[in-house]
């Protein structure tokens, strides 16, 4: 059975956020790199970050107690949809506020939320994700970085591999092995563990993508010391807290607004008769996956658990954005030689650069087949869980 899902319309508190956020950007973002805004979400600007942070736009449906804003989750929805649509770069703390701090708020101790939501709402504290390894991507259930508890530490062994924003990462939060798979099952014996990154014995080292950027790493540890409580929630209930994690990270706008800067530079410039049909289309499917990731938006916020739904979204916004790439450069007569020996024109700059990321865009965050596993199991449970 497919997953049902009731459209919404986001409520009239949440849009009106919609002018202020802009009335930021024009205070804050004065110069729109179009390199930048190819980037989106992986483009790091520590400034603009901290920035967003004083204007409580980081951690925003967090408790104040935490630093957070207390606000709802569609007034969130807005405020990113905003920032991604016009390219902003949020990279800085994007992993934080997504996923880092949810994961902490539902099962960090007192003691781990108020040491480190805070810093992540001032938008000064970065985090990176540890789960990926060589071997160990779509079966991360087969990941070995192992941690082993020796009297009041936990000592961390092995490697992890794509690493986003590792290089200047204050946390990651480490999937790791603790303890023996039980007959067979890889899935047990899993932990996260809540790794400082300046701990002696990390080593970092980054890997270069085909656009030339340096933002995903190797990390690798040897023999590193973490206090007792780096652990963060159930010894061993690693897998159930991580695939929640990842149900987060795959529903949102930025899972087909990276490409927006180039479909309004295409609109601007089109030729209505060659261009109209195809225009149309593409707006059509925007609105379509925009109003299924807002349906999703609203299952989370009434605390139901679209597992589903939001693997839909992030192979469809995939699909999306990776056909729309290669269209607009084929209408905007991009020349991938000419472009890559000049880069002065900010259209082919803004056209290259999202060229050269959009195979990741199928990758990150799970790849279709993954995704189409997942929604295939789900359609038999009614699509809340797979
Ligand atoms: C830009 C970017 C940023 C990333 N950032 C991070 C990060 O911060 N932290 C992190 O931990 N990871 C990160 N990753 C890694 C990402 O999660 C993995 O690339 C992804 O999970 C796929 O794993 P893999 O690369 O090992 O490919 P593999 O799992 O080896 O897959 C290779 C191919 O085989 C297919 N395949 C695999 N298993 C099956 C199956 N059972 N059935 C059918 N087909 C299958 C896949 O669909 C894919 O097409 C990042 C990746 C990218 C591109």
């Amino acid at each position: 059975m497919l997953p049902s899902l009731d459209p919404i319309d986001l409520p009239a508190d949440a849009e009106a956020l919609r002018t202020e956020v802009r009335a930021f950007l024009d205070t804050h973002w004065r110069r729109p790199d179009p390199r930048l805004q190819a980037q989106s979400w992986q483009a790091i600007d520590r400034d603009f970050s901290r920035a967003l942070g004083r204007a409580g736009y980081i951690g925003m449906t967090w408790p104040k107690a935490y630093g957070g804003g207390d606000r709802s989750a569609f007034e969130r929805y807005v405020v990113i949809e905003e920032l991604l649509a016009a390219g902003a770069p949020v990279g800085a703390h994007w992993i934080a506020d997504r996923q880092s701090g949810p994961l902490l708020l539902r099962h960090g101790t007192e003691a781990q939320k108020r040491t480190i939501l805070p810093g992540i709402c001032a938008g000064e504290t970065v985090f990176c994700i540890g789960m990926s390894e060589p071997g160990s991507g779509s079966d991360l259930a087969s990941l070995r970085t192992r941690a082993e508890r020796r009297g009041d530490r936990w000592v961390l062994n092995g490697q992890k591999v794509w690493t986003t924003n590792a290089a200047f990462a204050d946390w990651m939060i480490a999937l790791v092995r603790t303890s023996e798979p039980v007959g067979g099952r890889k899935h047990v014996g899993l932990s996260q563990l809540l790794v400082n990154m300046r701990a002696p014995g990390i080593t970092v080292r980054p890997i270069q993508d085909m656009a030339g950027h340096r933002h995903f790493n190797e990390v690798f540890f040897q023999d590193v010391a973490l206090p007792a409580d780096a652990l963060l929630g159930r010894e061993g209930g690693g897998w159930a807290q991580v695939t929640a994690e990842l149900a987060l990270e795959r529903s949102g706008p930025e899972r087909f607004l990276t490409s927006l800067p180039l479909l309004t530079e295409l609109a601007e410039r089109a030729d209505p008769a060659a261009d109209g049909t195809y225009l149309a289309e593409r707006l059509a499917d925007l609105i379509t996956l925009r109003t299924l990731s807002t349906a999703v938006a609203g299952e989370l916020v009434a605390g139901r658990d679209p597992v589903v739904a939001a693997a839909i979204v992030k192979d469809l916004g995939a699909t999306f954005e990776q056909g729309l790439i290669l269209d607009a450069a084929d209408r905007l007569g991009w020349d991938g030689r000419r472009a890559m020996a000049s880069d002065n024109d900010p259209t082919e700059a803004l056209i290259e650069g999202l060229v050269l990321s959009a195979p990741s865009f199928s990758l990150r965050g799970g790849t279709p087949e993954i995704l189409r596993g997942i929604i295939a199991k789900g359609l038999g449970t009614g699509g809340r869980r797979a």
